[in-house]
C-alpha cells in the first residue's frame, strides 16, 4: 500500500483541495480554516495507518501475535530440555513425531522423526490410547507390557498441549519389576526352606505321639535326633535370614570404625577350630602378625570370613587343607581361602551369590547349608567396598578371595 512519503503527499493534496473548496465557497476564513483542519485530520489518519519504514527502507515486521499458533515444541528451551532428559521423550504435533531425544532414538530408531507416533510406538495399547485421547486429556500413564521385548515393561505418559501438540514420556520399568519379582521369589523360597524341616519335625512328633510311649529306646532316639537336626536347620536359616536383612539394611551406611582385618580373621579361625566341626584341624592359616587396618564392621567381617572358610570346609575333600591367606596388595588387603574339593563348573560361578542358589541342593542340605552364605558374603563385601572373586577348577578345588581398601593411614 502507501508508504509514509506518499501519505504525506496525499495529506498535502487534501489540504490543497480543501483550500480550493474554501476559496470556491467565497473565501470565508472560517471555512478555509475548517477545510485545512479536516485536511490535516485526514492526512494524520492516513499517516498513522502507514507502516513505519526501516533504515533499509523495508517495513518493520510486526507479528500479528494472535494469528500465529503458539508452538511449545518449537521453543528453543524445549529442544534444550529434551536433550538433557535421560529417558525417551518425544514431541508430537498432530500425531507426527516432530522431535525425539537421544534416548527415544536409541529405543525406537532414527526413522521415527517425521513418522506417525502410532507407528513409531508399535504397541496395541499405545496405539489405541493415542487414537482416543483428545487435545485436553490430562497427563495419564499407561502400561506397555512385553515392550519392546517379551518380559519387559515400559510406561507411557502423555502431556497434551494446545494446537494438537503433545509430549510423550517413555519410562523403563523392567528393572523395578525384576526387583519386585526377586523380592517375592525370596519370600517364596524362604517359606519353602522353612516348610521342609518344619514338616519333618511335625511328622516325627506325630509319629512319636501315635506310638503312645511304645517306641523302643533306639527308635525314640533316632526320631529325636532327626527332630533336633531339622530344628537346627530351621534355626540356622532364621539366623541367616536375619543376617541378610540386617546387612541389606546397612547397605548404604559406610562403616566408620577402624578394625584390624588380620585380628578378625584370626579370631574367626580360632572359633572354627574350637568348634566341633569335623574339619577343624584342616585349617591352615598362612599369615603373620602384621595388622591390616581398615574401616569396617567387625561382626560383619567376622561373618564374611566364617562363611567363606566354612564353605571350604564343607565342600573340600575331608583331610585336605583349607588354606587361609592374608596379603597386603598396595593399598588393599586380600583375604583368600583355598580348598581341595570337587570345584564348581564355570556356568555356576556367576550365580553363586544369588540367594538360595546351590550347585547341588542335596549336597548343600546334607552339610547343613542354607544357600544364603555367599549372598551374605557379597553384601558384606559391597558394604566394605570389597571385590569378591571365585575361581574354581573342577576336580581340583576352589579359591574364594575378597580384597578391601586399607585405612588411609595404614
Ligand atoms: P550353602 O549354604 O548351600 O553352602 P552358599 O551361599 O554358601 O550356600 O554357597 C552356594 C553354593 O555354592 C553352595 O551350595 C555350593 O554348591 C557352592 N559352593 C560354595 N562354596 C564352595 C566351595 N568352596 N566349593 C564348592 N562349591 C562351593
Amino acid at each position: 500500500m502507501f508508504d509514509r512519503l506518499s501519505s504525506l503527499v496525499i495529506a498535502l493534496t487534501l489540504i490543497a483541495i480543501a483550500a480550493i473548496f474554501a476559496a470556491l465557497a467565497g473565501g470565508d476564513p472560517l471555512a478555509i480554516a475548517m477545510m485545512a483542519v479536516a485536511g490535516f485530520v485526514a492526512a494524520a489518519t492516513v499517516y498513522g495507518a502507514m507502516p513505519a519504514v526501516t533504515a533499509d527502507n523495508r517495513p518493520a515486521e510486526i507479528a500479528p501475535a494472535e494469528t500465529l499458533p503458539l508452538s511449545f515444541l518449537r521453543h528453543p528451551d524445549f529442544a534444550r530440555w529434551v536433550d538433557q532428559e535421560k529417558e525417551p521423550l518425544l514431541g508430537v504435533a498432530d500425531n507426527i513425531v516432530a522431535i525425539a531425544n537421544d534416548a527415544a532414538i536409541r529405543l525406537l530408531g532414527r526413522h521415527i522423526v517425521g513418522a506417525d507416533i502410532r507407528t513409531a510406538i508399535r504397541h496395541p495399547v499405545a496405539t489405541e490410547w493415542l487414537s482416543q485421547i483428545d487435545g485436553d486429556a490430562p497427563l495419564d500413564t499407561i502400561n506397555l507390557v512385553d515392550y519392546p521385548r517379551p518380559g519387559q515393561r515400559w510406561t507411557m505418559r502423555i502431556a497434551a498441549l494446545s494446537n494438537g501438540e503433545r509430549i510423550v514420556f517413555l519410562s523403563d520399568r523392567s528393572a523395578i519389576d525384576a526387583a519386585d519379582r526377586m523380592r517375592s521369589d525370596f519370600v517364596a523360597n524362604a517359606s519353602h526352606e522353612l516348610r521342609t524341616p518344619l514338616a519333618a519335625i511335625l511328622g516325627y512328633v506325630e509319629t512319636l505321639q501315635d506310638m503312645n510311649g511304645e517306641a523302643d529306646g533306639p527308635t525314640r532316639h533316632r526320631f529325636l535326633s532327626i527332630i533336633e537336626r531339622e530344628a537346627r536347620r530351621m534355626q540356622q536359616l532364621v539366623i541367616d535370614l536375619l543376617s541378610i536383612s540386617r546387612v541389606e539394611a546397612d547397605r548404604f551406611r559406610r562403616p566408620t570404625a577402624k578394625v584390624d582385618l588380620a585380628a578378625v580373621v584370626r579370631h574367626t579361625i580360632s572359633q572354627l577350630q574350637d568348634s566341633e566341626t569335623a574339619r577343624a584341624k584342616d585349617i591352615v592359616a598362612k599369615f603373620g602378625d602384621e595388622p591390616l587396618p581398615m574401616l569396617g564392621d567387625e561382626a560383619q567381617l567376622g561373618q564374611l570370613a566364617h562363611n567363606i572358610i566354612s564353605n571350604a570346609m564343607k565342600y573340600g575333600r575331608p583331610g585336605t587343607p583349607v588354606t587361609v591367606e592374608l596379603l597386603r596388595e598396595g593399598q588393599r588387603a586380600r583375604l583368600s581361602v583355598r580348598d581341595e574339593g570337587e570345584g564348581i563348573a564355570p556356568d555356576h560361578l556367576p550365580r553363586l551369590t544369588e540367594r538360595f542358589y546351590r550347585v547341588d541342593e542335596a549336597r548343600s542340605r546334607s552339610v547343613g547349608g542354607t544357600g544364603l552364605g555367599l549372598a551374605i558374603v557379597k553384601h558384606i563385601s559391597e558394604r566394605h567396598q570389597g571385590q569378591l572373586d571365585i575361581e574354581s577348577e573342577q576336580g581340583k578345588g576352589t579359591r574364594v578371595s575378597v580384597t578391601f581398601p586399607l585405612a588411609a593411614d595404614a
